[in-house]
């Protein structure tokens, strides 16, 4: 697994983590994600979710389960598309190498 590093990354202060992103409600795994950053996770960009469980080409995000888990964005000062991430949708743990 390599992080991707770009302008993105960089604008972020050069530092990502690798989160496994499940959901709240029902536990199932929802994806792994690359968190640029610190802060907290308020968007999931598109170019940063790997290995999505359920589809990511739909206006919602929901887990397998169905239950939602965000809506589809474009984050306007990137023009970089998202889904905005509801707030306690989700468990997001570190993923250690
Ligand atoms: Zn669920």
């Amino acid at each position: 697994m390599k992080f991707k590093n770009d302008k993105y990354k960089k604008a972020r202060g050069g530092y990502s983590r690798l989160l496994n992103i499940t959901c709240r409600e029902c536990g199932s795994s929802v994806c792994e994600y690359q968190k640029d950053g610190s802060g907290s996770l308020k968007r999931m960009y598109l170019d940063r979710i790997i290995e999505p469980k359920s589809s990511i080409r739909r206006k919602d995000l929901r887990c397998l389960n169905g239950h939602l888990i965000g809506v589809r964005i474009i984050y306007k000062k990137e023009n970089r598309q998202a889904f905005r991430i509801f707030v306690d949708s989700v468990i997001k743990k570190n993923i250690k190498f």
